[in-house]
């Protein structure tokens, strides 16, 4: 960053590497409400979900840019906790605020931020993916659709399950991984995980022209969900699982003869399937007794 805020415009330097680029928008009432989250972890997140896309690119966080449309009866210490949250995980992950506009409305709050970020090795993308190769899942899944229904049906339970709740409130993106898996060039394919394991699985698939199948039993379920999902009273833990959104885990694929380790930049690494030829982004779950199951109305069920 040659020139931050302050002028016109922010004067960024030319870069060797190949440079990404991304945006993520965040709605008062959709994507966060006050109530729920306190101000200065609704910054964190903003920022967070963009540094999340970066990091499934393998690129280092560089410049970001905030949009804010702001309710005029917004509280001015609401404005001052998203700003200082958004900073502090800028600082946390090495990436500048460059700049940003501010726009009063009548609707509900809106952020925004543009990120960038430099690839120092080839960029990961979707597409890499081929039959034979396996898929690996970083972290733990379905925590943060535990602590977003914690908090909107049994908030007396936040306090016990605060892990949980935090995964959905204050998500950790997984840059550090992004960057081992494109340094030590692990991967042929790579996602976040925002919309759910098999939505983004399917993601892949289809990028790649492959399909996938996934072992349940290999599904990284952690204490803390099996708690929570136990707390809640869940009969139906494996939706949260692999539909539940918002775990900002990364999914990435990597050649069968590649050594993946067990863990990368601190992170746990699971291998949860395979990919084959066959109906381009078709993902089955298989259960441990080789059934498959899909989701139908009544639930997941074997077929
Ligand atoms: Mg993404």
């Amino acid at each position: 960053v040659i020139l931050g805020i302050g002028d016109d415009a922010a004067v960024l330097a030319p870069s060797a590497h190949p440079i990404v680029v991304t945006c993520d928008t965040m709605v008062e009432g959709t994507h966060f409400r006050f109530d729920l989250s306190p101000p200065r972890l609704i910054g964190r997140k903003t920022l967070a979900v963009n540094l999340s896309d970066v990091a499934a690119m393998g690129a280092r966080p560089r410049a970001a840019l905030l949009m804010m449309s702001l309710r005029s009866d917004l509280e001015r210490a609401s404005f001052d906790g998203i700003a200082q949250g958004l900073l502090e995980i800028a600082y946390e992950y090495d990436a500048a605020l460059v700049g940003g506009d501010t726009t009063r409305t009548a609707g509900p709050v809106v952020l925004s931020v543009s990120l960038d970020g430099e690839a120092m090795s080839e960029p990961l993308l979707r597409s890499g993916a081929r039959p034979g190769d396996r898929v690996y899942v970083t972290g733990a899944l379905g925590e943060s659709a535990l602590g977003l229904r914690i908090l909107l049906d049994r908030p007396e339970l936040a306090p016990a399950h605060s892990e949980v709740v935090a995964r959905h409130l204050d998500p950790t993106p997984r840059v550090a991984v992004g960057l081992a898996l494109t340094e030590g060039r692990l991967a042929s394919a790579c996602i976040d995980v925002s919309d759910g394991l098999v939505q983004d699985a399917g993601h892949i698939a289809r990028r790649s022209g492959v399909s996938m199948r996934l072992e349940l039993d290999r599904l990284p379920r952690s204490a803390a969900f099996r708690a929570a999902a136990g707390a809640l009273g869940l009969s139906d833990w494996l939706t949260p699982l692999v539909a539940g959104g918002e775990d900002y885990e990364l999914l990435f694929t990597a050649p069968a003869d590649r050594r993946v380790p067990e863990s990368l930049a601190g992170v746990p690494v699971t291998k949860i399937g395979e990919c084959h030829e066959g109906l381009s982004g078709e993902v089955t779950l298989v259960a441990s007794d080789g059934s498959e199951l899909a989701l139908t109305r009544k639930g997941w069920e074997h077929f």
